[in-house]
């Protein structure tokens, strides 16, 4: 077409490819590939869901003030510095976008999430890949890495696809640590599995260059509703505030975050059978001898003896009904993440693990 070009960086993204739901002609099929919760969304949630099926007509409201203010009063927040987003993605896109263009540089780390290099390429930044040590972020190798120019440092902790988790002190430590005018985004969207864990609103209130995200997509189990939020110093809220789309957020999301997040008692329930879980399955899979960090989220990163071996694991899961996934493109060639599901489903792919370990193929 002539002359008609996209903005510089748009045409290096690479199409996202999302975790596979279904394998060709085999029924009881197990999805373990995209971190979704297992037991699904609550019964408060479902009911909240049809609810707000009668109030279609109406335009949602425009500053989402009764989801911030639930958010707000569950975790000992300002709602005044809450921002609600299509997913926790699109707030990591609103700060992308007002904070980043061509010439200036986007940190993220070698095994970080893969929205981060979209992001960057997005508005023509140039992205900048900080090793990680030992599948764990590298505060000193971040801090060594910036630039004048470093606008946005993104890290998700704990980490996808790692399940590693920094310390508060170290984040804190990065924080303190960044040049002038970059802006930390600490991406909690696994925050919830941690008991304790604040996702970083502690960061957030003590200084003025961190940006904490949250999702309602993992433990909330509202992956297809799609519904984030962030919490930062009201000056980037105000900033954020000014390229989000009025109505980005259904009234259906706004209704439905609001039962969600006043229901703690099913995140509560949903983390214990978590850890639990998780626990069961790192054992399971290390006894069939295969190896993996321990995991601050739900899923666990599974390592083979090399790229030939987590590729043949991954193709023989497949025959048995088990969909997880390959993370080549995260710079793990010989791992799998395996998202925690259910007891039956964490069963099966154990034991379907210790089959192919056994010869299975
Ligand atoms: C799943 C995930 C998200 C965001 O998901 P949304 O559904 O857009 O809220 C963000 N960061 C990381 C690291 C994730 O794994």
């Amino acid at each position: 077409m002539p002359g008609i070009l996209p903005q510089p960086g748009i045409m290096d993204i690479a199409l996202y490819v999302g975790g596979t739901s279904s394998i060709e002609g085999v029924s009881d099929v197990v999805k373990l590939s995209s971190n979704e919760n297992p037991f699904g969304c609550s019964d408060a949630v479902k009911v909240a869901y049809g609810k707000a099926g009668h109030g279609l007509h109406r335009y949602p409201s425009t500053d989402h003030a009764g989801l911030r203010a639930a958010i707000a009063e569950v975790h000992g927040l300002d709602g005044e510095r809450i921002i609600c987003g299509v997913g926790s993605d699109e707030v990591l896109q609103f700060v992308t976008m007002a904070y980043a263009g061509v010439g200036d540089e986007v940190i993220y780390t070698e095994h970080g999430f893969s929205m981060y290099p979209i992001l960057a390429k997005m508005v023509g930044a140039k992205g900048v890949v900080v090793p990680e040590r030992e599948r764990m972020v590298d505060v000193d190798a971040i801090l060594a890495a910036c630039t004048q120019k470093t606008k946005i440092v993104f890290i998700a902790n704990p980490g996808n696809p790692t399940g590693t988790m920094l310390p508060p002190e170290e984040v804190a430590r990065l924080a303190d640590g960044l040049p002038d005018g970059a802006i930390l985004v600490h991406d909690g969207a696994y925050t919830e599995f941690v008991a304790g864990a604040d996702g970083g609103a502690a960061l957030v209130e003590a200084r003025e260059n961190v940006i904490m995200t949250r999702t309602f997509s993992k433990i909330y189990g509202l992956g297809g509703l799609r519904i984030g939020w962030g919490y930062a110093p009201k000056e980037i809220i105000d900033v954020l505030n000014r390229v989000r789309q009025p109505f980005n957020l259904s009234t259906v999301q706004l209704e439905v975050g609001e039962a969600a997040v006043r229901d703690q008692a099913w995140v509560e329930k949903c983390r214990a059978d978590n850890t639990r879980l998780r626990t069961w399955l790192r054992d399971a899979l290390a006894e069939h001898g295969v190896d993996s960090d321990p995991s601050s989220a739900n899923f666990i990163l599974a390592r083979f003896a090399d790229q030939a071996e987590a590729e043949a694991c991954d193709e023989y899961l497949k025959t048995q009904g088990l969909i997880v996934r390959r993370v080549a493109g995260y710079g793990l060639p010989n791992c799998l993440r395996i998202t925690v599901g259910d007891e039956p489903g964490c069963r099966r792919v154990a034991h379907a693990i210790g089959q192919f370990k056994a010869g299975a193929r």
